[in-house]
């Protein structure tokens, strides 16, 4: 998709192109001089003042959540809208970054310690807390200029890549799974869904199958295996992916599809994206704002 080909009027005063890079234009001109980011300069000079403008949502405060909301209050990304509804357990502690033993016994919600870790590092951020899953809350998540998915179910990505769709709203998804098959293999991905550019089900990571075999284990699934580092690992990964989106400090403008192998170590462009289409045909543009209902 040519960068202007769509416009996201989000206030009367200020827009975001969506695209490869992001074009982002605020009715307050400048950048933001701070010795904080002194080392991070390099990005661009006016990288801060957008990472003070954008507005950024996570869903899900979790194994991968926790470590994006720790490291976009270390960019200095100011308006961070988070969904989680969850409270702290103690099946929690062994991967939720900033989570401490106390919060167990506090059933602290997960948005609370976001909040506490993020406020720590940088006081100037302003945080939009949401309890609720985001289904329930879509006009907090029409505001946001990207969204970082860290969700558990195939089901729960095709729809939040749906209505992100609808509003032209960049995905950054991460996940990982750990399979038991003679040994045990531990593998995750990094995907953009761009407006425009190929979907997750154009780059075959949504299928039938895989959704109709999770619908078939509904409520049946259990605690999965999850454990810090690879979380670590996919989560730093994608804020790298934002921080390219926005500054476009590396100057790509491909597509991400990036595989995991955490048995290795690896990260590799997946293989299914060199058979990917250029352009999505499962997101057409006639679908673009809110749906209009007929009555029947
Ligand atoms: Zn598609």
């Amino acid at each position: 998709m040519s960068r202007d080909a769509f416009y996201l009027s989000i206030k009367s005063d200020s827009i975001s192109v969506v695209g490869y890079p992001f074009l982002l234009q605020y009715p307050n001109k400048g950048s933001v001089k701070d010795l904080i980011f002194d080392r991070q300069s390099f990005l661009g000079a006016n990288s801060q003042f957008l990472f003070e403008n954008i507005k950024v949502g996570i869903i899900g405060y979790g194994g991968g959540g926790s470590h994006i909301g720790q490291q976009l209050a270390h960019l200095g990304v100011k308006n961070i809208t988070i969904f989680d509804y969850d409270k702290m357990e103690d099946t929690n502690l062994n991967r939720l970054v900033g989570g401490v033993y106390t919060d167990i016994k506090k059933a602290m919600f997960k948005i609370d310690i976001a909040k506490r870790v993020i406020k720590k590092i940088f006081p100037k951020a302003e945080l939009t807390l949401i309890a609720k899953k985001w289904q329930q809350a879509p006009e907090e998540l029409q505001t946001c200029d990207i969204i970082f998915g860290s969700v558990d179910s195939y089901t729960e990505r095709q729809q939040l890549e749906a209505e992100l769709r609808r509003f032209l709203i960049p995905l950054i998804d991460i996940g990982m799974d750990v399979h038991h098959s003679g040994g045990y293999s531990m593998s995750g991905q990094i995907i953009l869904s761009m407006p425009g550019m190929p979907c997750m089900s154009c780059y075959g990571f949504l299928t039938e199958e895989k959704l109709a075999k999770e619908a078939a284990k509904y409520g049946n699934v259990g605690g999965r295996p999850q454990v810090v580092w690879p979380n670590g690992v996919l989560a730093s990964t994608a804020v790298g992916v934002f921080v390219d989106l926005v500054t476009g400090w590396t100057g790509n403008s491909d597509g991400v599809y990036l595989s995991y192998d955490g048995n290795s170590g690896k990260i590799t462009n997946h293989i299914r994206k060199e058979f990917a289409p250029e352009k999505c045909c499962h997101f057409p543009i006639e679908n673009v704002g809110k749906p209009n209902y007929t009555k029947i």
